[in-house]
């Protein structure tokens, strides 16, 4: 569904993305970790044109992905995106946030747009938080809006930059327990996060990012107990 091939980005002289291949099928689960600067967000935010490549390219549902106008902004919305930060709309309310997008970009009407939106706050937990503003949710509730958002769209892939890494602990379940719950209804996803509690419970794949490059690649359970290069040992025990 996703496939980037010998993709590369500079920052000025800095090599952030070095040589990247990656494909991801329909459904799948990857899970990309690695140290600080190691090029995680720049390859999300690559996937999704929110950061432009130098050479390679990247494939959408067969397609490489467009530079610009309408076809552009259709990709964006074929790709749900969450980040650290949660990114709400602040003088909109809950409701609002999540129907703003299916109804400027799908062409929804309101009240479907409506429809669909309560649906999803009551899938992600928060349908009781529906006229409030964002200021007026916890942190994890906000992110779970986020989530609830992204999926209004109807996207084909999500991508998630470190979810949780901005939430207070107690709430970092609740976002991960929803983001679990679409993994097992087998919504196409790439999470940057070092919650390894997810990667073992959801993920098909860790991807492990070093220096701009993917040093290895396996499922979850191999990757953890017995993981092949020097790098990722080194990283294991930091983090572990
Ligand atoms: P973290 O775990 O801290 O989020 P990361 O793996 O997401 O790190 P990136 O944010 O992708 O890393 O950054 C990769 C490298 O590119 C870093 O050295 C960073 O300083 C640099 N970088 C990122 N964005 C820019 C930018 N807009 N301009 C210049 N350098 C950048
Ligand atoms: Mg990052």
């Amino acid at each position: 569904l996703v496939s980037l091939r010998d993709v590369n980005k500079h920052f000025g002289d800095l090599h952030v993305l070095k040589d990247i291949n990656l494909s991801i099928g329909k459904g799948e689960v990857v899970v990309v970790i690695g140290p600080s600067g190691s090029g995680k967000s720049t390859l999300c935010r690559a996937i999704n044109r929110l950061e432009p490549i130098d050479s390679g390219t990247i494939m959408l549902d067969g397609q490489p992905l467009p530079g610009e106008g309408k076809a552009l902004a259709k990709l964006r919305a074929d790709v749900g995106m969450v980040f650290q930060s949660f990114n709400l709309f602040a003088h909109k309310t809950i409701l609002q946030n999540v129907t703003l997008g299916p109804m400027k970009v799908r062409g929804q009407s309101r009240s479907e747009a409506e429809e669909n939106a309560r649906a999803l706050l009551e899938r992600v937990g928060v349908a009781a938080q529906a006229d409030k503003y964002p200021a007026q949710l916890s942190g994890g509730q906000q992110q779970r809006v986020a989530i609830a958002r992204a999926l209004a769209m109807d996207p084909k892939v999500m991508l998630f930059d470190e979810p949780t890494s901005a939430l207070d602990p107690e709430m970092i379940n609740e976002v991960l327990d929803v983001m679990i719950g679409l993994a097992r209804q087998s919504m196409t996803m790439i999470v940057v996060t070092h919650e390894m509690g997810f990667a073992r419970k959801a993920a098909n794949r860790v991807v492990f990012m070093a220096d701009g490059q993917i040093v290895e690649e396996a499922e979850p359970e191999r990757f953890f107990t017995d993981p092949q290069t020097k790098r990722a040992q080194d990283f294991l025990s930091k983090i572990l």
